[in-house]
């Protein structure tokens, strides 16, 4: 049984990296028939807030990646991560150092001055004949794991392909701290057993821990899980994202007027490809979805592709779904839409138009209550004779039977004929009288929505 999970760390919003990784770590438990699993790591208890745990929450809701088991908390866990900790000191695979901070940093200044790498240098670490410093009576212990020493850790990343690590380069982590609180990595590794995970799919700046983790799994006895570290999302300048500059929170997305579906389908774009597939729903990347098609390296985000592919889905989209989630919007923008034609008809016409649901908030006014038109407008189209015109349009308009955009439609070519005029001399007047901007879907459609009486009361008015 394939079991996935993500295992954010709620020190802040949830950024679409975060996104990123719970998108694959879900649909390669989706598409296996597998169990994922969400786990929050609030282990640092100073930089983990209950803001950041429902922004986690709040995100993985709105953009519908549901988890079937979970959310853990690793703060719930602690008397677990002691009583791990208790067997590996038993099992002598951890110890307990004495060496106090200040020791410790004196320790790495003289190792810094003679030019070596600084490290802790294994004094407490007990070994056969080794003969350990007398305990001293102030300083509250850690526990460190005692890595192996020789040798090194290998391997096969899902993504990046074998990894090698000499254990030279692994110090003696640190898994308690002298208040018995375990440490990160030590959590993480604990949390993978217990909860079975057979896949470790995460950002590739975890790579790091990976072999102190597998070192401390091996310790315990444990399986080994399949790691795939996923490539960064740098920015359009090539990067790395940052709060400052680029959006990369969830919730900054949905201010936008992104979809979380458009969201979705771009994320899983970045790094990972089915051949030429841009446009795809979720049920289309489970079904396609693998680990050996995720890229290893970087990618960058390309705003104008993620605009496209939004549009993409918002013409996909119901209807009455984009009117519900523009309501909002349009309560704050006044725009009354309780007299009128339905919302999502208007929706329907509009969308074809625009990238997102602020553009598509905005577009709407002019079928509830005539815009202000602009003066340079009003001279361009409105001059003249066109005025006059307007109102025998009117009573063209008056006189049909069916009100439809193509019974409308129908009119606009004798009319010209009749008038000696183009196409646009019709056109843009009638936009600029009745919507008060010349920039609308096809005139005769719009025309049709606004309704018979309306229209020639903005035409006569
Ligand atoms: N909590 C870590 C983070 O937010 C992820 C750890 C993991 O996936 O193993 O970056």
């Amino acid at each position: 049984m394939i079991r996935t999970r993500f295992a954010p760390s709620p020190t802040g919003f949830l950024h679409i990296g975060g996104v990123r990784t719970a998108l694959f770590s879900w649909a390669f438990a989706r598409k296996n028939a597998g169990t994922f699993v969400l786990r929050i790591e609030d282990t640092d208890l100073e930089r983990s807030t209950p803001e950041s745990v429902k922004a986690i929450l709040d995100g993985m809701h709105w953009v519908g990646l549901d988890y079937d088991e979970g959310p853990f908390y690793q703060t719930q866990r602690f008397d677990r991560y002691k009583d791990v900790i208790q067997q590996l000191l038993a099992s002598g695979h951890a110890y307990h150092c004495y060496m106090s901070k200040e020791e410790l940093d004196a320790l790495r200044a003289q190792q810094e001055a003679n030019g070596e790498k600084p490290r802790y240098n294994r004094m407490w670490r007990p070994e056969a004949g080794k003969t350990l410093p007398a305990i001293p009576a102030d300083v509250q212990p850690v526990v460190r794991f005692k890595n192996p020493i020789g040798g090194s850790v290998v391997w096969e990343d899902a993504v990046k392909g074998r990894i090698e690590i000499s254990n030279d380069e692994l110090d003696d982590l640190i898994i308690a701290r002298p208040d018995g609180s375990p440490t990160y990595n030590f959590c993480v590794v604990v949390d993978d057993w217990d909860m079975n995970i057979t896949h470790v799919i995460r950002g590739d700046d975890h790579v790091n821990n990976t072999p102190r983790q597998i070192n401390i799994l091996k310790a315990l006895d444990a399986p080994l899980p399949v790691y795939a570290h996923l490539p960064m999302i740098l920015n359009e300048n090539g990067n790395k994202m940052s709060k400052r500059r680029d959006a990369v929170s969830v919730v900054d997305y949905a201010a936008k007027g992104i979809l979380p579906e458009a969201l979705l389908n771009y994320l899983a774009r970045l790094g990972w490809g089915h051949g030429d597939e841009e446009f795809f729903n979720m049920e289309q990347f489970v079904e396609w979805f693998s680990l050996e098609a995720v890229s290893p390296s970087a990618s960058r985000f390309n705003h104008e592709k993620f605009m496209w592919l939004n549009a993409q889905h918002i013409k996909a989209a119901d209807n009455q779904r984009l009117a519900g989630l523009i309501a909002d919007r349009l309560t704050a923008a006044n725009v009354d839409t309780r007299n009128g034609p339905a919302l999502a008809d208007v929706v329907a016409l509009v969308k074809e138009r625009i990238q997102d649901l602020n553009a598509l908030a905005q577009e709407v006014d002019y079928f509830y209550a005539k815009r202000e038109p602009q003066a340079a407008d009003v001279e361009k189209h409105l001059s003249g004779d066109s005025r006059e015109r307007m109102l025998r349009f009117a009573d063209q308009l008056a006189a049909l039977e069916a009100w439809t955009a193509e019974s409308i439609h129908e009119l606009f070519k004798p009319f010209c004929a009749e008038e000696g005029i183009k196409m646009g001399q019709l056109g843009m007047p009638l936009r600029v009288l009745v919507c008060g901007t010349t920039q609308t879907p096809s005139v005769d459609a719009v025309l049709a929505l606004i309704g018979k009486e309306e229209v020639l009361r903005r035409l006569r008015g």
